[in-house]
């Protein structure tokens, strides 16, 4: 028996897949607005990708990393970083965001141990909310204490600081939130400070965030002058989601560590990615050391080649200009939900979008919890035949509910027509249950 998350609704068993469509067993269709959590970035019934795939698998099962390379795995690392910021000379492939996560931490603590020849900087700053994964060090800087609470006497110490919040506390700008940065930093010690993890475009853990504009590069400036590794996390938001390959790109910022992963692989295997700075790799380099750390999987050639196809397919095909322009007509249309009285902010950029569920929208109050209001949204509207995203308890009191709106970056004008219908229908269902809610 598998383990599964325990939601109310019977799982669908998906038979067949293609385009934005899933095919379950009984003969029912779904349009799959979100791709896992943005993961099946070209769809479904990849068939091109599939015999490219199976042709690799034919010749070669596995190369260990430290013994092999191949064609397609040097390419693939050549295109990665020639796409990158400038700074960025090196990358290494991975499983998951959570390995990836641990790995740019591990990075930038070798780095600082051999830059100061001692092992103080050692405290990751993180930003709340914020999600970073689910093993050891990347849970401990995830700024969700539903997910911490249960495995807090595991975990690293951690340190957070609030993350901009637009809809909520608007007041609260970018240049409160950094400076909010630089007093944790001076807080804690810079000494012992070794690096600040934070999503460009937060994404799970408050259904978007799109930080206002400046603050990213106050805080890369915060880094420079305590001497800090700034690591951003583009698993969700990078890679093409947000309309450039780098999401960091679009705010003007070098990070020092990048983190991708989600539809590196359009979803065909599991594939992530950490890309480092010259100057931490050279740091690192120097008297010839190396990057203490490898997982079996690492580099796997594999994933490799399949990574190296969707890229090319993503470019080929112009799907970055189609991701930024569908974007924009999705929150177009997303928009016009915002006439339920439940409905706001409609937020995002290029195809990471979202929108938030409010008991109140002068107040912006939220439903309590309890309600459960976005599991309610998504049960109903898959069984309207949509599937799509949430984010819930983002809130300091633990209320919060927003849904998230993924599709893959092929999605066509039609496909976005029918899941703005099936959002549409599933608020109307919905709609006199809620507003009795919201009078009681
Ligand atoms: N970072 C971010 C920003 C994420 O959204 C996620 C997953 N949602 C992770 C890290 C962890 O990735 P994974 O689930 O692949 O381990």
């Amino acid at each position: 028996m598998l383990f599964h998350r325990r939601f109310e609704h019977r799982y669908p068993r998906i038979v067949r897949g293609q385009g934005a469509s899933l095919h379950d067993d009984e003969g029912n269709v779904y349009l799959d607005a979100v791709g896992g959590a943005g993961v099946a970035i070209l769809g479904h019934g990849l068939e091109e990708l599939a015999t490219q795939a199976a042709e690799s698998m034919r010749h070669v099962s596995y190369l260990h990393g430290t013994q092999f390379t191949t064609p397609e795995l040097e390419a693939y690392g050549e295109r990665l970083v020639a796409l990158a910021p400038d700074n960025i000379s090196h990358v290494l492939l991975m499983g998951s965001g959570s390995d990836a996560v641990e790995t740019a931490i591990k990075l930038a603590y070798q780095f600082y141990v051999g830059k100061t020849g001692t092992r103080r900087k050692r405290k990751v700053i993180a930003t709340q909310p914020g999600y970073h994964g689910a093993t050891g060090l990347a849970l401990a800087v995830t700024g969700k204490p539903r997910d911490r609470l249960l495995f807090q006497g595991l975990l690293h110490e951690q340190c957070f600081v609030p993350a901009p919040d637009g809809y909520r506390r608007p007041e609260e700008s970018g240049e409160a939130c950094a400076e909010a940065l630089e007093r944790k930093i001076l807080e804690e010690g810079p000494e012992d400070c070794l690096a600040f993890i934070v999503e460009p475009v937060i994404g799970a853990s408050m259904g978007i965030g799109v930080p206002p504009p400046g603050y990213l590069q106050r805080v890369r400036e915060i880094c420079d002058r305590h001497d800090i590794a700034l690591i951003c996390d583009e698993v969700m938001c990078g890679f093409g989601r947000c309309g450039e390959w780098f999401a960091s790109s679009l705010f003007d910022v070098k990070p020092d560590i990048i983190i991708q992963g989600k539809g590196m692989a359009a979803g065909l295997v599991p594939l992530s990615a950490v890309y480092a700075s010259r100057t931490l790799v050279e740091g690192i380099h120097r008297d010839g050391g190396n990057f203490a750390h490898g997982f079996t999987f690492t580099n796997h050639a594999l994933s490799a080649a399949i990574g190296l196809r969707v890229l090319e397919h993503v470019e080929r095909h112009g799907l970055l200009a189609h991701v930024r322009r569908q974007g924009e007509s999705l929150r177009e249309r997303l928009r016009e939900l915002t006439a339920f009285s439940w409905v706001d902010d409609v937020r995002g950029l290029g195809l990471f979008c979202g929108f938030e569920l409010v008991a109140d929208k002068a107040t912006r109050r939220a439903f309590p919890r309890s309600v459960k209001l976005a599991e309610r949204v998504l049960q109903r509207a898959m069984a309207r035949g949509g599937n799509f995203y949430f984010s819930i308890g983002y809130l300091p009191d633990g209320t919060g509910d927003s849904i998230l709106v993924m599709p893959p970056y092929n999605v066509t004008p039609a496909e976005l027509d029918q899941l703005v219908a099936i959002l549409r229908d599933t608020l109307t269902d919905l709609d006199p249950e809620v507003q009795a809610l919201s009078r009681s």
